[in-house]
């Protein structure tokens, strides 16, 4: 750990912190949230407008976190904001089918070719455990692939070397799943094909299906290697198991069609979250029309939820998603390759050793000189030189993720000021990166 002044400059945040602490186990309601990889206090935001946030201190940063991926147009955006007050007036929840999911259903649809049937849900660890669910429903099976580092929520099955959040704390799994849950899971290390082979190899007819992150971002960014997908989607079909792409943090992020737009690689199930809800409580899982037909009502399998394709965050994910066109994702990606040659300019010219692993305009920097390909790759990384580079410009209004292994984030909305911010704190932060011991 560095010697930065880890509880400067924040007292309404610490207040605030203090007050949470007392009624929220560990202060807050997900865990990275709490700033135990990095330490020092979490900044308590009051608003958002655009790149920016304000704390309840009165400071402004830039935002490179983005809530974790949904806020891909920015803050506050003016018409998604007419959408969802529009929604609103007309009441928020009704408990019965309405024209916003059916509109919300369709534009997913449109976009992503494999999709022929959605079921909409709250959050994307619904998503997952509900597509997990569908798949061993479907082919009467239990077995269900993961791999090391891939987070899908916090769903019991697959909170096996989760990544993110769970690498965060260092715990290799969690109590509460029981070896049962568990004992169905198959952990394998990512971009291996020839492990997944084996596994088919030493299951046969036991195995449901692979889940897979479509690209990774929950060790950092570590993107398949050329013909990874491909190869997982080819043994699934020869095995007779379900190829489900995890999609909720790269869905209409990485491109109009998510990574599926990227690779082309079809799956068979897909689920999607974050941008498709704007903001709020929206997600998605969705794929081959007669998987989807073994769905209740219409199939066998249940799954149901009270808010699922709720009004007001089905005109949120519309509006949104109806806002990215191509010259948006141009944007997107042209910032975020801004932003990558600026961080990458600053630590080289300290001598820090790093690479910067980018999937479309997800990108993040991992302070190693080695490529990061799986899991075990991430890990090895100086966390505590982030440590040091994250306080540095969070102290100079940039905020970044609070953990080495997660994704950074931009919008349409990190403009010429929100950029050159960064610019201006980088120098800073990449010597105190260099200066870091562990
Ligand atoms: N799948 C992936 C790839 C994710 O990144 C996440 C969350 O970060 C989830 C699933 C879970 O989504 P949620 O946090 O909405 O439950």
């Amino acid at each position: 750990m560095s010697s930065l002044p880890y509880s400067y400059d924040a007292p309404e945040s610490q207040a605030l912190f203090d007050r949470a602490a007392a009624v929220t186990p560990g202060g807050v309601n997900s865990p990275v949230r709490a700033f135990r990889a990095v330490g020092g206090t979490p900044r308590f935001m009051v608003s958002g407008k655009g790149a920016w946030l304000t704390d309840a201190d009165g400071r402004e940063y830039v935002d490179l976190v983005c809530s974790w991926g949904p806020m891909i147009l920015g803050h506050a955006h003016p018409e998604v904001i007419a959408a969802v007050q529009e929604a609103v007036a007309r009441g928020t929840s009704f408990g019965t089918p309405g024209e916003g999911e059916v509109a919300l259903a369709e534009e997913i649809v449109a976009r992503v070719a494999p999709v022929e049937q959605v079921r909409l849900v709250s959050s994307g660890t619904e998503a997952t455990m509900s597509a997990i669910r569908l798949a061993r429903g479907f082919t009467q099976r239990s077995k269900v692939i993961k791999f090391a580092g891939c987070y899908h929520g916090h769903v019991d099955s697959l909170l096996a070397a989760a990544g993110s959040g769970v690498a965060t704390f260092a715990l290799p799994d969690t109590p509460g799943v029981t070896g049962a849950q568990a004992g169905d899971t198959i952990v394998l290390p990512y971009n291996d094909l020839e492990a997944v082979q084996e596994a088919f190899h030493r299951h046969p007819g036991e195995i449901a299906c692979v889940i897979t992150e479509a690209s990774p971002g929950n060790m950092g960014v570590v993107p398949p290697r050329p013909g990874f997908n491909q190869g997982l989607k080819d043994a699934c079909q020869k095995n007779g198991a379900l190829y489900i792409s995890d999609e909720v943090m790269t869905g209409f992020r990485t491109s109009r069609a998510g990574w599926f737009g990227v690779d082309g690689v079809v799956p068979d199930l897909m689920t999607f979250g974050k941008v498709m809800g704007g903001g709020f409580p929206a997600a998605a899982f969705g794929g081959r029309a007669d998987v989807m037909a073994h769905l209740a009502p219409a199939g066998p399998v249940y799954q149901a939820g009270t808010l699922s394709g709720n009004p007001v965050a089905t005109a949120a994910g519309l509006a949104q998603l109806r806002l990215l066109d191509d010259a948006a994702y141009d944007k997107v990606n042209a910032v975020s390759e801004e932003i990558r040659n600026l961080v990458g300019e600053a630590l080289t010219k300290e001598g820090v050793a790093h690479r910067i692993q980018t999937a479309s305009n997800m990108f993040s920097v991992f302070f190693t000189d080695r490529e990061v390909r799986d899991y075990e790759d991430a890990r090895k990384q100086d966390s505590f030189r982030y440590t040091a580079f994250f306080h540095s410009l969070l102290a100079n209004g940039v905020y970044l993720p609070p953990s080495s292994f997660e994704s950074w984030f931009v919008s349409t909305a990190h403009d010429e000021r929100a950029v050159q911010q960064i610019a201006d704190a980088l120098p800073a932060a990449a010597r105190a990166a260099a200066e870091a011991t562990a």
